[in-house]
């Protein structure tokens, strides 16, 4: 059993409140897109705190931020942090807490135990949302994994047409060191977020240990049949693609809603060619997003869409084709740093709930060279990626009380 671990929830405030001056925006708003001055000045203020608490620091080459204990006995590391790059404009919250969470947590093992015995290290990571670049989702933790290609830096262009590499050398950072931000010596990375959902707050619970990050799936559907008047047109007698769509929405989404929680299926966009009351349109094209967390069965999810789509086109006489436009794996939480967490919660008398999360996050990336797992934090009407995000400092505090637990038991 591990000792309580003393959070103090002045500094935690006090973190939070002086690192969303970076980029503040409206009264609760933080706008921070990577490369940008607002993050250079949240990056510098996030070196110098670890600075302060006695961390080694290192930046890596495309600008994630290190705060390093060394451990007695050397080792792989085990890291805890997450993004400090914003929604254009997002709260103060998202990822940013991470971060900080990763470095309160640190700072407070080593006033209370000093050395680890093995390295434990805090992380600021670049670029994880894709608010300035969107083809760079995941950028600070696909270079850590080495997910990044030689061309990458020159292609990918920000909203305002500039290619990251430019961004990248006014902030004094060179594109083609970008493989030298790779690690290969992380044993474990554990990530705080908030929760960007409702489900704590219904739960009235302050935390939660997240057993897995969703498979996500995006299609692109079109579907195409015959353009002719709305009124001379029996129903008989018309390949409708407008009717297939409908039934095809409503066939998905009441699908995921049978299934019950995790599973979730949206139908977000919908374009009809031509798009006019009279006619019985040519083409339409939709969006399907489907969820779920458990791999198996985000596969036979997305079977049972596409088999209705194909059921549906076939019987009425529609042409149907479909990209797939994003496909992400399901990623399980690594299972013995779930039970890690769980005792460390147990510790710490945090009551918590296991849950998967159903948005995307650096951890999936970080998966590929380390063991992953996540805490969720409770998030006001479940609210993110927006000024109006909110997280309560009590359950922030316990929530890095269970992060400092953890981190004790896998590295003292
Ligand atoms: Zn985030």
């Amino acid at each position: 059993m591990t000792d309580e671990i003393a959070i103090d929830p002045a500094l935690v405030e006090r973190f939070i409140m002086e690192m969303a001056r970076f980029g503040a925006h409206s009264d609760t708003g933080v706008w921070r897109t990577v490369y940008s001055p607002e993050w250079v000045g949240a990056t510098d203020l996030y070196a110098r705190w670890c600075e302060d608490a006695g961390l080694k620091v290192k930046r890596d080459a495309v600008g994630n931020v290190w705060g390093r204990l060394d451990g007695t006995d050397g080792g792989k590391a085990i890291v805890s942090g997450s993004h400090i790059d914003t929604q254009a404009p997002g709260g103060r919250y998202d990822g940013t807490l991470g971060a900080l969470a990763g470095l309160i947590a640190l700072r407070a093992l080593k006033e209370k135990y000093g050395a680890p015995r093995r390295p434990l290290e805090a992380v600021a990571l670049c670029e994880e949302e894709g608010s300035r670049f969107p083809a760079a989702s995941w950028w600070g933790s696909r270079a850590i994994i080495g997910r990044i290609s030689p061309e990458d830096p020159g292609r990918i262009r920000g909203l305002a047409n500039e290619t990251i590499a430019q961004a990248m050398r006014e902030v004094g950072l060179d594109p083609a060191r970008i493989p030298e931000a790779r690690r290969h010596d992380i044993d474990s990375f554990i990530e705080l977020h908030i929760e960007q959902g409702p489900i704590l707050e219904q739960a009235g619970l302050p935390v939660a240990v997240v057993t897995g990050i969703t498979g996500i799936r995006h299609y692109l559907v079109t579907l195409e049949g015959t353009q002719n008047h709305a009124g001379a047109f029996p129903m008989d007698l018309r390949r409708d693609p407008m009717a297939g769509f409908a039934e095809i929405a409503s066939g998905v989404v009441d699908t995921a809603h049978r299934w019950g929680r995790p599973a979730v299926t949206t139908v977000g966009r919908v374009e009809a060619e031509p798009n006019m009351p009279a006619v019985i349109p040519r083409r339409v094209h939709f969006t399907i997003d489907a969820r779920h967390p458990d791999p198996e069965a985000c596969a036979r999810l997305h079977a049972s869409h596409e088999r209705l789509m194909q059921e549906v086109a076939a019987r009425r006489g529609l042409d149907l084709s479909w990209e797939v436009l994003i496909d992400h794996r399901a990623c399980p939480s690594d299972p013995g740093l779930l039970g890690t967490l769980q005792a460390a919660a147990r510790s710490q008398e945090v009551p918590f709930m296991l849950m998967a999360s159903g948005a995307g996050h650096d951890s999936q990336q970080m998966a590929a060279v380390a063991k992953v797992a996540m805490i969720f934090v409770r998030s006001k009407d479940g609210r993110s990626h927006t000024p109006e995000e909110f997280s309560s400092i009590d359950d922030i505090v316990a929530g890095i009380k269970v992060l400092a637990a953890s981190l004790y038991k896998l590295a003292y």
